[in-house]
């Protein structure tokens, strides 16, 4: 059997236009990545803002004052997020290939989107007096680097902050989000408030949740959502966009059945220019003081899985709001 011949300028012109095939699609693959660098930052929109942020390709090494910052829930910092786009962030590292789509999880309200949960406090602060009193830039002037947080009873804040942060990474990567902590752990110190900001900053993370529970009078209860006020040189680009982060959050809250705070700000919102967390965020950013610790209905409702859980997808609601609406 002899094949049939093919003449040579048939496989000279199947030659080409192989070639021009592989043009076209190495050239729509860039331009999707570009496009979805554009995607990725646009929802910060303070570009200009950040003072120390100079190295913000380094975000592998944002939460190192953590020494256990590079464990379980921190994810997909191992990439810079501020080049091509993050990759899902339980995804296997061959994912980042360039020509990989950028494999939107389900759900995908939030896919691709940069989020910083950071759980307030840790469980070892109290232990760590030295370094937790080292003082540091909280935008602008010196503060404290941590605290240890409040307590009701025998359940300490950095408890209920770590295991609602815990239900909210969840529920953001459902939704697609790539999530990154400012912590990994319950049992260390730190990080200090200024770099828990910075976190968010150096990925360019769309919003950041910080997680908190309050310690106030046992009268008083009920949730408040803290946004930033102006700070000179620190949060000019996210006081609006906070502010209607934290009114989103607020109306998740209360959709879900919590009660606004009876002693602190108007309708469950306030505003604060001492706090570092976020002062230094670089991008919209909200501090919840879920409750009063120290009010016993409060802390049941704190302790309770299910309201942790109804918590976690407030925020997360409001965090596709605020992505989707601004
Ligand atoms: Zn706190």
């Amino acid at each position: 059997m002899t094949r049939p011949r093919v003449p040579r300028r048939v496989v000279v012109a199947v030659a080409l236009a192989t070639v021009g095939l592989c043009i076209v699609v190495f050239g729509a693959v860039a331009v999707r990545g570009a496009m979805l660098d554009r995607s990725d930052t646009a929802s910060g929109p303070t570009g200009g803002l950040r003072r120390s942020d100079t190295s913000t390709s380094a975000a592998t090494s944002a939460p190192d004052v953590n020494p256990t910052s590079t464990g379980v829930p921190t994810t997909s910092t191992s990439s810079s997020p501020s080049s091509s786009a993050p990759p899902s962030s339980s995804a296997p590292p061959s994912s980042s290939a360039p020509t990989a789509a950028p494999a939107p999880a389900p759900g995908g309200a939030l896919a691709g989107v940069v989020i910083v949960v950071d759980p307030g406090h840790n469980g070892a602060n109290g232990s760590h007096g030295s370094e937790i009193n080292r003082q540091v830039d909280a935008g602008g002037f010196r503060k404290a680097c941590n605290t240890t947080g409040t307590a009701g009873g025998d359940y300490s804040e950095a408890r209920f902050n770590w295991e609602t942060a815990q239900l909210l990474v969840a529920e953001l990567r459902a939704r697609g989000a790539t999530v990154i902590t400012t912590r990994d752990s319950n049992d260390g110190w730190g990080p200090c408030v200024d770099e828990r900001g910075l976190t968010a900053a150096r990925a360019h993370a769309a919003l950041l949740i910080s997680i908190h529970a309050d310690g106030s009078s046992a009268g008083n209860h009920g949730f408040h959502v803290i946004s930033p006020t102006r700070v000179s040189g620190y949060t000019k680009a996210t006081v609006e966009p906070s502010r209607r982060l934290a009114t989103h959050v607020r109306d998740a809250l209360v959709g879900a059945g919590f009660s606004p705070s009876n002693y602190i700000g108007s309708g469950g919102l306030d505003q604060r220019g001492d706090l570092g967390t976020l002062n230094r965020a670089g991008v919209p950013a909200v501090i919840v003081e879920c409750g009063n610790m120290r009010n016993a209905a409060d802390l049941a409702q704190l302790r309770s899985p299910d309201a942790q859980s109804r918590l976690a997808r407030a925020f997360a609601d409001a965090a596709a709001v605020f992505v989707d609406a601004g």
